[in-house]
């Protein structure tokens, strides 16, 4: 995930932004509705398992009936074809789902989970519904309405979302009655089945929509949490949680393309001054207007601006060289002062002026040894008078090589 597009340069996050949109059509917008499937992939791969474990046991427990309910083994030698497609269809169910499991289970399922989950389920409602025709036309007792807890498998938490779900049952009931008018004779083929199988469908795929949109909403709200941790409230931009965690993503990105990255720290001068001067209020208000400048800065996706508290801010500028950092700096500076904020009490400016310290990461160095010589060079350029830079001049050791 960029950086602009967890952090993005407008105030609102993206999750609010798509709660926002509405979730009525279950499909996020964009890289979030495939953040969203590996979320519900990782969610519901456990009640998946945990599903597949009890519809093992059942089918197992069906199977075992069989050999009471049909005489097996007394009839063995003359076993009808019938029988015989009863325990085929049992025992081919049951391997299947074997098999599943084993795969789920080897592979973490990740990517497998939601096609397993379509086919345990199609092979559950084939089976089931070849053992109770090949039952019914033999007479012997059977459980016709077993079939429609298939219709309903479909919306249960296996990885699918709802369109999946929905094109799931819709198969089952097709398999369904496709099977009972193969198998059966028409006057074994109750129309009052076949109406509650179509109404189970439509109840099951009520229940299938409104949960997903819950939990849509849920992925939302939870995303828009995550996001107000890492963001700074008064001013919108990423706050030293929020940077802490990007610039490592930043970081290594940088160390697969071989690119330099740099390192701005920024401090307001006299900024104590100016709230004594002009009120707090005023204060947090040339803050929000120093931070959109900075933003601005911040023009491509691994670009990041950062408060990292009180008066003072971060750039992080990708794919930026010693010049090319030492000339943002240089740019940076006027462009606050252009923004003419009224400082009168400032010693060296009647504006609002800014101090910068910049830095390339090292390749191996961390974020906090980064920050620290930044802020040695900021103190640099403040002792040197203030509205002014210092950027480090070393490259990193992989650029000099
Ligand atoms: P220097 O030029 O050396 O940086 O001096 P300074 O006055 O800017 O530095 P100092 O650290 O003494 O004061 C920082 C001031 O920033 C103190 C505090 O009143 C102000 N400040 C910190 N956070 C906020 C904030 O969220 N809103 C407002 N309005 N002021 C803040
Ligand atoms: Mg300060
Ligand atoms: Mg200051």
């Amino acid at each position: 995930m960029s950086s602009s597009s967890q952090f993005g340069h407008s105030r609102i996050g993206r999750y609010a932004r798509q709660l926002d949109a509405g979730i009525g059509w279950l499909r996020f917008q964009g890289d979030m509705e495939r953040e969203y499937a590996l979320q519900i992939d990782r969610d519901e791969r456990r009640p998946a398992m945990v599903g597949a474990v009890f519809s093992l046991a059942f089918i197992i427990l069906f199977g075992i009936s069989d050999f009471v309910r049909l005489p097996l083994v007394a009839r063995f030698p003359d076993l009808t074809a019938d029988m015989w497609g009863i325990l085929t269809s049992r025992w081919v169910a049951v391997l299947f789902l074997l098999g599943c499991l084993y795969i789920c289970h080897r592979q973490g399922g990740a990517s497998r989970a939601a096609p397993l989950s379509v086919a345990a389920v199609l092979t559950l409602a084939v089976s089931g519904a070849v053992s109770v025709c090949l039952y019914k036309r033999n007479h012997l007792g059977h459980a016709e309405f077993a079939q429609l807890l298939f219709v309903m498998g479909a919306f249960s938490p296996l990885g699918l979302r709802f369109r999946h779900s929905i094109a799931l049952a819709t198969g089952v009931v097709v398999l369904t009655f496709s099977l009972r008018y193969w198998l059966l004779p028409a006057e074994l083929r109750e129309q009052q089945f076949n109406a509650m199988l179509l109404l189970t469908l439509i109840f099951s795929a009520v229940g299938g929509y409104l949960r997903e949109r819950a939990h849509r909403e849920q992925f939302l709200l939870r995303g828009i949490l995550k996001e107000q941790a890492l963001r700074d409230p008064l001013t919108g931009l990423a706050n030293r949680r929020g940077l802490d965690e990007q610039l490592e993503i930043i970081r290594q990105q940088a160390r697969r393309e071989n690119v330099p990255v740099g390192l701005l720290l920024l401090d307001v001068d006299f900024f104590k001054r100016y709230n004594d001067r002009y009120g707090h209020q005023a204060g947090d208000l040339a803050l929000q207007r120093v931070a959109a400048c900075l933003d601005a800065f911040a023009r491509r996706p691994l670009d990041m601006a950062c408060r990292m508290g009180g008066e003072e801010f971060a750039l992080v500028l990708y794919d930026c060289g010693v010049t090319s950092l030492k000339d943002r700096a240089d740019a940076l500076c006027p462009d606050v002062q252009g923004l003419c904020i009224d400082h009168a009490t400032s010693d060296i400016c009647a504006f609002v002026t800014v101090s910068i310290g910049g830095v390339l990461l090292q390749p191996q160095e961390t974020a906090w040894s980064a920050l620290d010589r930044a802020d040695q060079l900021l103190y640099e350029a403040k002792r040197e008078g203030r509205n002014r830079t210092s950027v480090e001049r070393v490259l990193p050791v992989a650029a000099v090589a």
